[in-house]
């Protein structure tokens, strides 16, 4: 092993994050981690001096130089704007993947699932996590989902190799492609390719419904799974709850050049301060990190004293169970057992080793070839509370020289006009489908005079979406009826 220090950024935070930070660098330090902290300040006290984001603008230097974060939870303030730095921090360092091991400690942690053990694999920088959102009328608030294909290939080819190097046999993929074909379609359909170069790995799709359900119920038949960040968020809790541990697990933040490791959990106002806090989650977190900077035996030797701590029932109030655990400690006295155990392997659970685990997993999409891209209409918008469908279609219609003809309109996605039903309720907010005449290419000139007539005519256009072909496919869903 190398004895060149590698420079890490650390922050302490906000609650009990200190007190496991401090936890967890003293077992780094006794185990022997060639390492060299920078420490930055994040979190309560500098989104309270009035910097937006939670980080200082110059502490992007220390991470950029570092390219390893190590950071303790934080408390972001509610209200005022503040922004979360954990999204911040993802987006603007690339960190594409969240990579969430997920273990059950069974006896000494109680669970109805003995068995679990996974790795859930969430896509960290798009979907309905890019923040754009618009009020658009009275009645009407819209959320963005963007997906991309280089975003898909990143973190599916991510979750294949990973499953690769830790030895996994299965990777599983969640999506709601049944409804939303085009983003999730795209996830699917990406993941259906990807899968066929691994022959080697099993791979499944569960759409996200049913998936969760049997991840809650049955989550020993998973091993990695990969889905789209919302998806993952909400399940990478589902599946931490049931191993009946939020508060032991780690996570890695992983980019193509920086990367951040953390707790799960938050910053646990209720018992800052008091010395009880367990600091596994970010132990887990920092071993984590010692395999990504290539210090495998130490994060080896940290987490077999760790698991050897854990099953001679040493344990945080969080997880101390009469009749299993030994000894009642808190985080201090908890890391001083760790640090005791050094050297040693765990009896009950499988010793771990990160002889072969792979340094960083650099992945580069590929850029698909250009399609032929055609403009076949636009779909316009309208904020219009003077009637029903039908009144607003025969208005719409008789436009007199209009460039496009109305095909339909939808409201919320359900064709109301021509031939709506009478019972389908309608908000103040309508999708107008134009089209040409002979349902062939369409101008850019001929949409803005669409906007400028129905500007004339007193109609409020509040954002319209161009309808393309991609080599002759469809690059829009149709309405429900349509
Ligand atoms: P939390 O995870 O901080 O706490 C939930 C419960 O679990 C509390 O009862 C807490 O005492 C307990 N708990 C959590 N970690 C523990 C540990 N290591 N040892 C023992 N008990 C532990 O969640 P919350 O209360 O919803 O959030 C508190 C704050 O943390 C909020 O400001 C939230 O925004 C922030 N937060 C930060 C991060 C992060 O920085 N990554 C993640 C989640 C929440």
């Amino acid at each position: 092993m190398s004895t060149t220090k590698t420079p890490i950024t650390v922050a302490y935070g906000d609650g009990i994050g200190p007190e496991i930070m401090d936890a967890t660098l003293r077992i780094l330090d006794a185990a022997g981690a060639q390492i060299e902290p920078e420490v930055i300040e994040i979190g309560e006290k500098v989104y309270k001096s009035g910097t937006k984001t939670g980080i200082q603008p110059s502490d992007w230097e220390s991470l950029r130089r570092t390219q390893v974060f190590l950071k303790a939870p934080i408390t972001t303030p509610q209200g005022g704007g503040f922004k979360s730095l954990n999204v911040t921090a993802r987006t603007s360092l690339g960190l594409f993947a969240n990579v969430r091991p997920c273990q059950a400690y069974y006896p000494y942690v109680d669970t109805k699932h003995p068995a679990l053990d996974l790795v859930i694999i969430r896509e960290n920088e798009e979907d309905l996590y890019t923040g754009i959102e618009h009020r658009q009328t009275d009645q009407v608030f819209q959320c963005l989902k963007l997906i991309s294909r280089p975003g898909c290939e990143k973190i599916i080819r991510y979750a294949f190799e990973y499953a690769r190097a830790y030895n996994r046999k299965k990777v599983t993929c969640f999506t709601k492609d049944n409804i939303m074909k085009m983003t999730d379609g795209l996830f699917r359909k990406v993941f259906d390719e990807i899968a066929k170069e691994y022959s080697d790995i099993q791979s499944e799709h569960w759409i996200i419904d049913i998936g969760s359900a049997l991840l809650a119920d049955e989550p020993e038949r998973f091993g990695v799974i990969v889905t789209l960040n919302l998806y993952g968020d909400i399940i990478s809790d589902i599946a931490a709850q049931i191993a009946g541990s939020v508060g032991m697990g780690g996570s890695a933040n992983v980019g193509d050049q920086c990367a951040m490791f953390e707790a799960i959990h938050g910053s646990a106002p209720d018992i800052a301060g008091r010395g009880i806090a367990n600091p596994s989650g970010l132990i887990n977190g920092a071993i984590m990190m010692l395999v990504h900077i290539g210090q495998g035996e130490v994060a080896a030797k940290v987490h077999n004293a760790w698991l050897r701590t854990i099953e001679e029932g040493i344990h945080t109030g969080d997880i101390y169970q009469e009749g299993v655990s030994k000894q009642r400690v808190g985080t201090k006295e908890f890391a001083d057992a760790v640090i005791e155990r050094l050297g040693q392997q765990p009896q009950h659970f499988k010793a771990v080793s990160y002889a072969s685990a792979p340094r960083p997993i650099h992945i580069t999409p590929g850029i698909p070839p250009a399609q032929k891209k055609e403009l076949v209409g636009v779909d316009v918008f309208l904020d219009w509370k003077k009637g029903t469908a039908n009144e607003l279609g025969d208005a719409l219609s008789s436009l007199s020289d209009s460039p496009l003809r109305l095909k339909m309109i939808t409201n919320r996605g359900v064709k109301v006009y021509p031939e709506g039903m009478p019972e389908t309720f309608c908000t103040d907010h309508w999708r107008c489908r134009f089209v040409s005449d002979n349902s062939g290419e369409v101008s850019k000139e001929a949409t803005l005079k669409l906007l400028s007539l129905l500007h004339e005519q007193g109609f409020d256009f509040i954002k319209t979406e161009n309808l393309y072909t991609f080599d002759g496919q469809p690059g829009y869903s149709l309405g429900q009826g349509e």
